[in-house]
This record gives structure tokens, C-alpha cells and sequence, in this order.
């Protein structure tokens, strides 16, 4: 496994909360995100914790991909 830039990811100008809603009762996450995801709709932002496995490393959201796939070999997705 390799770690590769998540181009879906744009840095935010600013922190916005974090999009997340989970647990039992559904809550929404308390954090603020300084990372946005590109939806269809439009960017949603999460926090850290709430990035899909992926992980924040010199300013750029990164995410595991398998050895020898075309990510790996290309380096982003
Ligand atoms: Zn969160």
C-alpha cells in the first residue's frame, strides 16, 4: 500500500463544520474541516477524523492505494 494525493479534495479558505452525522442518536459532527470534498452538489467539508481513511500531509489530502495500481503509478486519484 502507497499513499497518494486525493485530488477530490480542495484546502478551504477558511474551516467550515464538518459535514459527518453518525452515532446513536444520528449527530452531527461538532469539529470544523479545513479540507472540502467535491460532490456533485457542490464541496462539502469534513474534519480530519471524517476523511474516509484519508490523511492530511503537507497541506494535501492524501489516500492508501494498492502497490502497482494506476494510482499508485500515476500517484494522485
Ligand atoms: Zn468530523
Amino acid at each position: 500500500m502507497v499513499w497518494v494525493k486525493d485530488t477530490r479534495w480542495e484546502k478551504l479558505d477558511e474551516a467550515k463544520s464538518c459535514r459527518f452525522i453518525g452515532g446513536h442518536p444520528k449527530t452531527r459532527c461538532p469539529n470544523n474541516g479545513d479540507f472540502a470534498l467535491r460532490r456533485p452538489n457542490g464541496f462539502w467539508a469534513y474534519c480530519e477524523e471524517h476523511m474516509y481513511g484519508g490523511r492530511i500531509r503537507d497541506g494535501v489530502i492524501e489516500v492508501p492505494v494498492a502497490d502497482n495500481s494506476p494510482a499508485a503509478k500515476a500517484g494522485y486519484v
